[in-house]
């Protein structure tokens, strides 16, 4: 299960820094995940509950925001959304796009006290 991996990067960074701030119980997590990253929300929950069971986040929260893929063309500079697996401009049909956004995978914040 590949949101296993990407959940425990997560984890990792949040304890890291909880423990810099020395956050003793970490309540909230909030994530942005790309949907490129093609990683189920459930998934992505259900791996930080396993995860966090032994550490200060054990409680906490996680908020997910799915962000959609955006494309750039490169000919007309048309900022879009692609429907499905189509990855062409709507505008001017052109194949030549560039991904904005839909890679990323990252936290956003976290709280505790
Ligand atoms: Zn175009």
């Amino acid at each position: 299960m590949h949101e296993l991996a990407l959940v425990r990067g997560i984890l990792e960074a949040v304890l890291e820094q909880a423990e810099t701030y020395q956050i003793k119980k970490i309540e909230k997590v909030k994530i942005v995940v790309g949907e490129m990253t093609s990683a189920m929300p459930e998934a992505l929950q259900f791996a930080f509950e396993v995860l966090s069971r032994d550490t200060s986040a054990r409680e906490a929260v996680l908020e997910i925001e799915n962000r959609p893929v955006k494309l750039i063309c490169r000919d007309c500079h048309l900022v879009f959304t692609p429907e499905g697996l189509k990855y062409s401009c709507p505008q001017c049909i052109s194949s030549r796009t560039d991904i904005l956004e839909g890679r990323e995978l990252f936290v956003e914040y976290f709280e505790g006290e």
